[in-house]
């Protein structure tokens, strides 16, 4: 239950935290404020779009969620708060997960190498940038 999922972060579950963030996670498209408005609107029409950003942005202050910058420095909204990797196709924004264990096992390894003095890591995540070489298709993972 939704609620019971804010109380354990220690976060009051107000009506509309449970709206916004059962919102965030049906959504997975990494949406803007304004994304999650719309969808929650048609529902929800009296919850403000400055309600929603708050909301939003106390979910991540609860690490109930994630922020990812993009291309044109803004930020999208993300339900999955695991450690994981985007691609981002620079024409559309598009943003698609990208989990790859191999690679987090590579760079934890690498880096426990250079012996940052200091720091303990605590995520990685990394944006793989591209274009679609066909814009009629859609980005395929092939895990292998
Ligand atoms: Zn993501």
């Amino acid at each position: 239950m939704t609620w019971e999922i804010l109380a354990e972060k220690g976060l009051k579950a107000t009506p509309q935290r449970i709206i916004i963030y059962d919102a965030l996670m049906n959504e997975h498209s990494h949406p803007t404020t304004e994304t999650v408005y719309e969808r929650i609107k048609v529902i929800h029409p009296t919850i403000s779009l400055a309600t929603v950003y708050k909301t939003l942005e106390t979910l991540v202050e609860y690490q109930l969620a994630d922020k990812v910058s993009t291309v044109e420095g803004t930020y999208r909204y993300d339900g999955k708060t695991e450690d994981h990797h985007h691609i981002i196709i620079e024409e559309t924004n598009e943003i698609i997960d990208f989990d790859d264990q191999q690679i987090k096992d590579l760079l934890k390894a690498h880096l426990a190498q250079k012996n940052i003095e200091n720091l303990k890591i605590t995520n990685i995540s990394i944006q793989i940038r591209g274009r679609k070489i066909d814009d009629s298709k859609t980005i395929t993972i092939n895990k292998f």
